[in-house]
């Protein structure tokens, strides 16, 4: 069936959804096809009068064809992004399990500070004079993050979590250039276990990857370590808690086995939600460690930005931080923006990670947070969050199998595809028909060095009812896939506007160019 647009309506291929529609709409759920599809070259959607004749002072350079971007009516291009954004699922709709993500809430009150004209409508190129408030508050939410991880100084500038670990690896980079190593500390050793952003980090500088096995327990054991460590290794990048929701009890030892060596101690701080007010990673023996605000500090993630991804930095490490260097002269702070001026106070900069200061408006929701939880919410939201998780893990390990076996986890629940076996249910399949049942899936087939592997973390967001009504659609789905009801979970999603999408030809074969479709007419002939 066409729809309106001429388009074949997806929502009735479903064999649940057999009764079709004229204009391909099912109910309130609308098709929105693409603004090109929708919008007329010749319209636009404002009234302006033609300018009096002047004369261009473009030379030959003038163009002489339309742009080809369509014309909407402001009614027209609110519908569209309204009934996009009603696809979207979000941390506002419902629970987003996703494992080593850190989906909370984002609490109202800090948009509401962020949009406070002070901070939202200022510019990166104002003098410094006129922006001192918002050099303050990144000066004090500097104090917070050093204060929480226990290290002497921190890079503000990183605009994400893969973002800060290249910063905090530029800075390693500078330390062992420095020290006149850099021809012989060439290898860095990533944990099987590890994110893809850590060896590809690591990559990207130009280093050698060296994988540490992980042990049946899901830990790196301190050994293993030691029997890698040498003269070329340069780092180790390890994640605690760890992505398979564990916490490293080696890392003290792999810190002083690593310095021993020379080398330095990256810590991965994605799940830095667990352990907010209980740990120190500075106490740890950490030379660097990204703080993902948008995960720990709860400023949205937004499709991939705009995040933050400060860089707190090791007494080892501080001097080679990037420019900008927020400095403060009596009551008044200044931004360092000159690698000469940094020299002459001592300082190496490795040079820079991003234009200007990085993300203000992420900095003034972190702040507000901080400030509205206070050193003891803090705490307690990282006890919540390793409660909730452990909460999940206890209402379905007795369907779900658990890799490292049955025993605490710290803020994420991991499950493996064992308990699948023989049903012809794979781990992809039941993530699929957890749409079905309105909830978002959790992190599938990660960390590497699980099989099928499931991380689920709920967030200390979540309330009991919320953690109820998840465990118990799970479990609900888990009895349905052991009892041989293959089609609810290999037909999945059978609800959702869209069915299974081929994500490896989408990958390889990105489409990212709209082309006019040949007219109908055209086609026939
Ligand atoms: C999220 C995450 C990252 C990358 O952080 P981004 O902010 O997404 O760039 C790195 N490591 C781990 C373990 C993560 O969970």
């Amino acid at each position: 069936m066409l729809n309106r647009q001429g388009r074949p309506s997806q929502a009735g291929d479903s064999g649940l959804h057999s009764i079709k529609t004229f204009t391909g709409n099912r109910a309130l759920e609308q098709v929105e096809p693409l603004l090109f599809e929708i919008g007329r070259l010749e319209a636009t959607g404002v009234d302006l009068d033609e300018p009096a004749a002047f004369t261009p002072r473009l030379g030959g350079l003038v163009r002489k064809d339309g742009i080809g971007l369509p014309g909407l009516s402001e009614p027209e291009t609110m519908r569209h992004f309204v009934r996009l954004s009603q696809k979207n699922y979000a941390i506002d709709t419902g629970i987003f399990p996703l494992g080593s993500c850190t989906m909370k809430h984002n609490p109202r009150l800090n948009e509401a500070m962020a949009r406070l004209p002070g901070f939202a409508d200022i510019h990166p190129l104002q003098p410094q004079s006129t922006v001192q408030g918002a050099l303050d508050l990144i000066a004090q939410l500097k104090d917070w993050l050093k204060e929480l991880t226990g290290m002497p100084d921190v890079d503000m500038t990183p605009k994400a979590g893969a973002h800060g670990e290249l910063s905090g690896m530029m800075a390693i980079k500078a330390a062992i250039i420095a020290k006149g190593e850099a021809a012989t500390r060439t290898v860095v050793l990533v944990p099987e276990s590890a994110h893809g952003t850590n060896p590809a980090t690591a990559a990207l500088i130009g280093f050698t990857v060296k994988p540490v096995p992980a042990r049946e327990n899901g830990l790196v054991h301190v050994d293993d370590v030691k029997a890698l460590l040498g003269p070329d290794i340069a780092a180790i990048m390890l994640t605690n808690p760890n992505t398979c929701g564990l916490f490293e009890k080696d890392i003290v030892a792999i810190a002083d086995a690593v310095h021993a060596a020379g080398a330095f101690f990256y810590c991965d701080g994605a799940n830095f939600n667990a352990i907010v007010g209980k740990v120190r990673p500075g106490d740890l023996g950490v030379d660097a460690m990204h703080i993902n605000l948008h995960k720990t500090f709860s400023t949205p993630h937004g499709g991939g930005g705009p995040g933050a991804g400060p860089v707190v930095l090791s007494d080892r490490l501080a001097a080679f931080a990037p420019l900008p260097l927020l400095e403060k002269n009596g009551n008044s702070f200044a931004l360092c923006e000159s690698e000469k001026t940094a020299e002459a106070r001592g300082a190496h900069p490795y040079g820079r990670i991003t234009a200007f200061q990085g993300q203000m408006g992420m900095f003034v929701r972190a702040f507000a947070y901080m400030l509205s939880h206070g050193a003891d919410g803090m705490r307690q939201a990282s006890e919540d969050a390793v409660l909730n998780a452990n909460y999940i893990r206890a209402g379905l390990r007795d369907l779900m199998s658990q890799p490292f076996g049955d025993k605490p986890c710290m803020h994420e629940a991991l499950f493996d595809d064992q308990w699948l076996k023989e049903t012809g249910v794979t781990t992809l399949d039941f993530a699929k028909a957890m749409i079905d049942e309105g909830f978002h899936p959790m992190t599938m087939y990660f960390p590497l060095v699980v099989h099928g592997a499931m991380l689920i973390e709920p967030t200390e967001s979540e309330s009991k009812a919320s953690l109820d009504l998840f465990v118990a659609a799970l479990r609900d789905l888990a009895m349905a896939a052991k009892a041989g009801d293959t089609e609810r979970f290999t037909q999945a999603p059978r609800l959702a506007p869209r069915r299974r999408l081929d994500e490896t030809l989408a990958a390889r074969k990105p489409v990212l160019k709209w082309v006019p479709p040949t007219p109908l007419s055209e086609a026939a002939e």
